[in-house]
């Protein structure tokens, strides 16, 4: 009764149910932003210093000794948990927060869940207030020893805190990141300035402790950390958790080399986890990364590299300066691509395509080979009659616009019948072979000669006026006449009927040359062969 008289009771109620609403105003504004690092824990540490504010301000506003005292005891569920997600906080931003999950964050609860027990159990005991059991108890500085271990582990993680604050800011240099902890860095010390005055003995308000109003007042510093450098604002969800959950990897390397952030998939291809690789050197993705090294590290380029550990993989690899907004270098992004099955794909394309030029080609040449086949005859490599019924006409054509002459030689050999008769069909395809070849090699370069029937030749000779004609054919008559043809039983000597036609001079259409170069060769035969004869000319 005699604190009512003493303290401004109602005015520090008030004072804490404001800092209370003020601490649930920012778990509100964080709300948006729980995914990003430290989202979690600042949610958290507003919901204890809610309970800390609003049951310390219940404690002053309650009229009888056990509710006091019921309601000083309840701040302890607010005091003893915010140090620990202060801790988690900062271990958070300042990208340390590895040691700190699954055993070891239980592990920080076990000396608040002691002195929770022991403040409870207080009145059978009395070593958390250190006093006789039942006497007044809102003046904690002169607790028990229960009541100083949990004071000292409180500061501790605060201190603790500040420690991993302090180096992460300068392990982040260089980064936005920086600035973040710089600003968490001035909150916390403007709180740490307040709690050691108060600790000193510096009361600013008789009788009231100022922990959780001063941790109030740090906490914008704490949202606008986390608000502030989202890199993009306006997306809801954070860009850390995108970026840990992109398929890609992803890598940021400062200006000295240094990894200040990296995705969980990026961290799987060194086996590591995240947290761990943060603050080392970039070497670390050597194995990956071979050929990352000296200026590569600052240039805009795109390369490849093929990984044969732990899993064959095939990786793309884009490498992004960033460069800061006054022009300086600031760091470099790198992105890691599996491209292990588009590279699959690209091999099996190019297998394909190998094949298939290879069956084009193939196909070509059976395209080639035909044709020969087609316009060819097989026994003796002439060109063959469906050869000439193509190629006359245009020649003819040719000669037509040019106004040039063009002279058919049509050759049938001279009782050929005998040979086969004689010798035998074998023989009497060496024979025709040879002579083949012989008319052939007469031939001039534009000429054709061709296989017209069984014996029969049938010689083309553009830009070839009849005398000239005439005489080119008396020339063969003669090279045949005396050449000896080998046989396998000898040789023999073989003769040929010619019978010449001219274009435009004889007739102007194919069919009728060639009938017109036949009659004259059958001329030849009835007057006596091994002689020439001309289209149209009497007999002699
Ligand atoms: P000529 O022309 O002087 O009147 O007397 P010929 O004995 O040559 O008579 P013809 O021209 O009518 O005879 C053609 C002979 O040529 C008939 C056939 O047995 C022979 N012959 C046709 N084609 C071939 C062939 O490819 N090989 C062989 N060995 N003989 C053939
Ligand atoms: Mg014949
Ligand atoms: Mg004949």
């Amino acid at each position: 009764m005699l604190e009512k008289l003493v303290y401004p009771v109602i005015p520090y109620a008030v004072a804490l149910l404001i800092s209370g609403s003020l601490a649930l105003l920012i778990l509100v504004l964080a709300w948006p932003r729980r995914l990003a690092p430290g989202g979690q824990p600042l949610i958290w540490m507003m919901v204890a210093i809610m309970v800390w504010c609003w049951t310390y301000a219940l404690h002053w506003l309650s009229g009888s000794h056990s509710a006091r005292f019921f309601w000083l005891n309840a701040t302890y569920f607010g005091a003893v948990s915010f140090p620990i997600f202060l801790l988690v906080f900062v271990a958070q931003i300042t990208r340390q927060d590895g040691w700190l999950r699954g055993r070891n964050f239980y592990l920080l609860w076990i000396v608040p869940g002691i002195t929770l027990l022991a403040m409870w159990t207080d009145p059978l005991h009395s070593l958390f207030s250190g006093r006789q059991p039942g006497a007044e108890a809102s003046n904690f500085l002169s607790g028990g020893p229960l009541f100083w271990m949990s004071i000292v582990y409180s500061y501790l993680l605060v201190l603790a805190a500040y420690g991993l604050a302090v180096i992460g800011f300068f392990r982040l240099r260089g980064t936005i990141y920086r600035w973040q902890i710089a600003t968490v860095l001035t909150g916390m010390l403007i709180g740490m300035v307040v709690l050691v005055l108060e600790l000193r003995g510096f009361i600013f308000l008789p009788g009231l402790d100022l922990t959780p109003i001063t941790f109030t007042l740090i906490s914008p510093f704490l949202l606008s950390s986390l608000v502030g450098f989202q890199m993009l604002k306006v997306i809801p969800v954070s860009l850390d958790a995108v970026i840990d959950q992109m398929q890609d990897g992803v890598l940021v390397i400062n200006s000295e080399n240094k990894i200040i952030e990296v995705n969980r998939s990026a961290a799987g291809l060194v086996n590591s986890r995240r947290n761990e690789l943060v603050g080392k050197p970039l070497d670390v993705f050597g194995n990956v990364l071979p050929d990352l090294k000296g200026e590569l590290v600052t240039q805009l380029h795109r390369s490849q590299v093929h990984l044969t550990v732990p899993t064959p993989m095939d990786l793309e690899i884009q490498v992004h300066p960033l460069i800061g907004r006054r022009g300086g270098y600031r760091g470099t992004l790198i992105t890691l691509r599996d491209i292990t099955h588009i590279k699959a794909v690209e091999g099996e394309l190019r297998r394909i395509n190998t094949v298939l030029t290879l069956q084009l080609e193939q196909i070509a040449q059976l395209q080639q080979s035909l044709q020969e086949q087609v316009i060819r005859d097989p026994l003796t490599g002439l060109f063959n009659r469906r050869y000439l019924d193509e190629s006359l006409p245009k020649d003819l054509a040719r000669a037509s616009r040019d106004e040039g002459q063009v002279s058919l030689l049509m050759i049938d050999i001279d009782f050929f019948k005998q040979i086969n008769d004689t010798y035998g069909h074998a023989s009497g395809d060496l024979v025709l072979k040879d002579l083949a070849m012989l008319l052939d090699q007469s031939m001039r370069q534009g000429d054709t000669v061709c296989r017209f029937g069984g014996e029969e030749f049938l010689a083309v000779m553009v830009d070839t006026p009849l005398p000239a004609a005439v005489r080119r054919a008396e020339q063969m008559r003669i090279t045949v006449a005396v050449k000896p043809i080998s046989i396998q039983s000898g040789a023999v000597n073989v003769t040929i009927s010619v019978g010449v036609a001219t274009y435009p001079q004889h007739g102007e259409q194919v069919q009728e040359l060639i009938h017109l170069a036949d009659l004259a060769m059958y001329q030849a035969k009835s007057q006596g062969r091994n002689q020439v004869c001309v289209a149209g000319e009497p007999l002699p």
